[in-house]
């Protein structure tokens, strides 16, 4: 039954044996050797072997394996608090210990040692098993449960919940994301009213507060498929976005109920919620879809319709070189970026206003393109037109993901 010890490792746990140790720590030290059993079962067979005794005080560990039951009855309580399904134990040990560990094995010359910290997750966790109803998981767990080892006291590390949908803007007033206040960058003040922001809410509080407070989450994020101006309106196919909700205790959501709520309001409309996973808001940050966008343009001069109609057609699948827009200069690198209008369809022309659909290539600044920008963009439609063009509105129709 002992074929597993060969002379090597003998001498290896025999010197190791002369500290004094518990048979946690004794099997430890060839954890690599001989499979299929506990490290105490390994230490009491070497300790067997070798006619040593086991120390009642153990040297290294100073018996934290006995505590084993303390710390998982601390981690099944501390996992009651929120939902999972599964959940993995992990632990800070003293320094001293971790330590007098680094020493002895470089005293005994082991290399098929393995860590106390390793051993008493492993330990710890098959004790909580028969106290909660949930699996170990080693690779995606939703709840991490740190033992602090001194003080029995244990922390949740809960994995975020992320719900992916569509989303609407139907205000011109309310920016996707929160916007703290200039003046106290969140803080509350007197230019703010004490709210810490910008605007009083946001398409990501819309979203994120209602589904904050169904998981019971610490706090929302929100990742959207590239932004809209505050008065553009997201209309069409809406916006793909990827909500992350911080430490829920509620895993169970009902997509149904919360895409309910949301659509109760005026400002801001789902459609199409999931549960999505982490490498989605990666996937999100990194799309550059085509759009499609609505512009209300105030043209300053007469233009008949046919001259519209003549200009429109000319548009379709023309580059164009932006020069960065003086309106976001101060914010970004001054280049000139060629991209590209797909396609441009005239919906209406009144006395001095035409109504424009156009579909650009991700990153096209429309606005711009309209304006010309004072030269910045070329070529554009006002000169295009031969009239000075600004847009009314402009709103995102489709976004071509
Ligand atoms: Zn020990
Ligand atoms: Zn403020």
């Amino acid at each position: 039954m002992s074929e597993w010890i060969d002379d090597k490792i003998k001498e290896i746990a025999d010197r190791a044996a002369e500290k004094g140790l518990c048979a946690h720590c004794l099997g430890r030290v060839v954890a690599k050797a001989g499979t299929g059993m506990s490290n105490e079962e390994r230490g009491m067979e070497l300790a067997d072997i070798l006619g040593k005794d086991l120390s009642s005080t153990c040297w290294l560990c100073k018996n934290i394996f006995n505590n084993v039951p303390r710390y998982a009855q601390a981690v099944a309580d501390a996992l009651f608090t929120v939902e999972s399904d599964n959940f993995l134990v992990g632990c800070r040990v003293e320094p001293e210990i971790i330590e007098r560990e680094r020493l002895l094995w470089e005293e005994i010359g082991t290399e098929l040692a393995e860590s106390i910290k390793s051993e008493l997750n492993r330990e710890i966790g098959k004790a909580v098993l028969p106290l909660v109803d949930r699996a170990v998981e080693f690779r995606n767990p939703q709840v991490v449960a740190v033992v602090d080892t001194r003080f029995a006291s244990v922390e949740l590390d809960v994995a975020p919940l992320y719900i992916y949908g569509r989303y609407l803007k139907l205000s011109r007033e309310i920016p996707q994301t929160v916007w703290p206040c200039r003046s106290c960058r969140g803080k509350g003040c007197p230019c703010c009213g004490g709210t810490g922001k910008m605007y009083s809410t946001s398409v990501q509080e819309q979203i994120g507060d209602p589904a904050k407070e169904l998981v019971d989450a610490s706090e929302h994020l929100f990742h959207g498929m590239g932004r809209e101006d505050i008065d553009a309106l997201m209309l069409g196919n809406g916006r793909p976005f990827v909500l992350e909700l911080k430490q829920p205790r509620i895993r169970d959501i009902d997509l149904d109920e919360l895409e309910r709520i949301i659509n109760c309001s005026e400002l801001v409309q789902v459609q199409g919620l999931r549960i999505a996973d982490r490498s989605e808001v990666a996937a999100i940050k990194a799309a550059t879809p085509n759009k499609e966008y609505r512009a209300v343009v105030r043209v300053e001069g007469k233009v008949n319709k046919e001259r519209v109609n003549e200009v429109a057609k000319s548009l379709a699948n023309l580059y164009i070189d932006q020069r960065t827009p003086s309106r976001v200069s101060h914010r970004r690198a001054d280049l000139v970026r060629r991209r590209r209008i797909i396609s441009a369809e005239i919906e209406e022309v009144r006395d001095d206003t035409v109504v424009l659909r156009l579909e650009t290539e991700a990153g096209t600044y429309v606005k711009e393109f309209i304006s010309g920008d004072g030269g910045r963009t070329v070529p554009n439609l006002s000169d295009a037109l031969g009239v000075p063009c600004r847009v009314e509105t402009l709103d995102v129709i489709g976004i071509k993901d």
